[in-house]
């Protein structure tokens, strides 16, 4: 087969990538010219484990290859495939469709023979149906389907996401589509996974009710935690004691300073919208998203308590700024309301992060960049564990506290343990759900 894929973000980059791996013929389009360099150069825009070697090996097979030019990715193609953004639209909460809609104007203009344009983007329900509208209209000779493909791979682990999907979910409205988006994923069925065939509504609707589920189950033990601190229980244990049952399911429990990154924000505010403006609202969605919020200001409050009631004049030092490990995504990342936070309150904040400095830098001001948790703990008054990273999960506690000016810990990850930072030397521990000291 051979594909187009517009947009080389984290998903039409890493799409593309296992698609040509599959043995199909890709071509990456992106209107981001720096991406396309880079790219032709062999070089990987973003941070992925494993996608430099992957990417590497089917370029020198000659599977895949980098175009700004539309049209020469869409000649010939079986299938387009559109993966650009759907961020939040300014001032109400909706997915901004403009760039969906402009590449499929742009596909329109640029086929002269049947394809299937298939949408992985995330897109409310109703999109895929403007696509082929816009499609029509701009070019009216054109012989084609739509297809509704969402992604559900998660960033850190996307190869393995992608290539051991759990289920892939196409919308389709002819056979001829189905035909096709079958042959593109045929390579997969070795391994007997389910492909859902359903209309587009529906396949736009579970990508919303996914994403929003999950977000609700975080949540729901960040709220959990609240609780327990109050009662005096440990989350970590009633997370392990409900994931057991196999009804709940262990995975999406662990207490945490709110979710965030490039999907759940945005994709529960446009799912809140979408109910909204159907008079159907999702009231569940909508009370997420404002605890979500309420769980990151309560670090905030957690950390000023910490520090003694003021963070004012002291330093800070922060492991961890993307959304998650092995990214360097920072959309809409914890950090991103608590390190303003912290500076807003006249700390010297530091940070640390394996990834995140590239994207990082402009989005933090007032925050200093140091590379080694060691040396960003040296004088300072309060560390804090922000984000998870495999470098962060093995930390020489003692080392850091006898390098503190105050050595107080905010485990806002459940890491470390109250007895494992007392034994360490730290005056003050405290973390998501559980009981802390002084
Ligand atoms: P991204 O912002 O990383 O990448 C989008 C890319 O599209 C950019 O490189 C941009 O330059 C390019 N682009 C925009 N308009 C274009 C056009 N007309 N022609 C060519 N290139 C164009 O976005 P992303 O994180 O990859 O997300 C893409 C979509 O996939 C979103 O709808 C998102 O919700 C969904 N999704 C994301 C994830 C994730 O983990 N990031 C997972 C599942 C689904």
């Amino acid at each position: 087969m051979k594909i187009a894929m517009i947009g080389t973000g984290y998903v039409g980059l890493v799409s593309g990538v296992c698609f040509s791996d599959f043995g199909h013929d890709v071509v990456c389009v992106d209107k981001d010219p720096r991406k396309i360099e880079m790219l032709e150069a062999g070089k990987v825009p973003i941070y992925e484990p494993g996608l430099d070697t992957l990417m590497a090996r089917n370029v020198e097979a000659g599977r895949l290859s980098f175009t700004r030019d539309i049209k020469t990715a869409v000649d010939g193609a079986d299938a387009v495939f559109i993966a650009v953004g759907t961020p939040t639209r300014r001032g109400d909460g909706h997915a901004d469709l403009t760039y969906v809609m402009a590449a499929a104007e742009e596909i329109a203009r640029a086929a002269d023979h049947y394809i299937v344009i298939v949408t992985k983007s995330t897109v409310p329900v109703g999109t895929n149906a403007a696509v082929r509208e816009t499609v029509a209209r701009a070019n009216p000779d054109l012989a084609f389907d739509v297809a509704s493909n969402p992604e559900f791979l998660r960033e850190g682990a996307a190869i393995d996401d992608f290539m051991k999907p759990d289920r892939v979910v196409v919308g389709v409205e002819s056979d001829r589509a189905a035909e096709v988006m079958q042959a593109i994923y045929r390579p997969l069925y070795l391994r007997d996974f389910p492909i859902v065939i359903t209309d587009l509504a529906s396949a736009e609707m579970i990508k919303y009710a996914a994403n929003a589920f999950l977000a609700t189950k975080i949540t729901f033990i960040n709220e959990i935690a609240a609780l327990c601190e109050k009662v005096g229980a440990d989350v970590k244990q009633v997370s392990k004691g409900m994931g057991l049952d196999g009804r709940i399911g262990k995975t999406f429990l662990h207490a945490g300073p709110g979710y965030g990154g490039s999907c759940f924000p945005k994709d529960t505010k446009a799912l809140a919208r979408i109910g909204q403006d159907h008079a159907s609202p999702v009231s569940i969605v909508e009370t997420v998203i404002k605890v979500n919020e309420d769980t990151k200001r309560r670090m905030i409050d957690k950390l000023m308590d910490l520090a003694g009631g003021s963070v004012n004049g002291k330093t800070v030092a922060v492991l961890g700024v993307t959304f998650k490990p092995n990214t360097d995504d920072m959309r809409d990342a914890p950090s991103l309301t608590i390190v303003p936070a912290l500076v807003g309150g006249g700390a010297t904040v530091r940070v640390v992060d394996p990834q995140g400095k590239r994207e990082g830098e402009a989005l933090l001001p007032g925050a200093a960049w140091h590379d080694d948790p060691y040396a960003a703990a040296e004088g300072a008054d309060l560390l804090v564990i922000l984000t998870e990273w495999n470098e962060f999960r093995a930390l020489d506690l003692r080392r850091l506290a006898g390098a503190m000016a105050e050595p107080r810990l905010a485990d806002l990850r459940n890491i470390y343990s109250s007895e494992a930072a007392h034994e360490a030397g730290f005056t003050a521990y405290d973390s998501i759900g559980r009981a802390g000291f002084p």
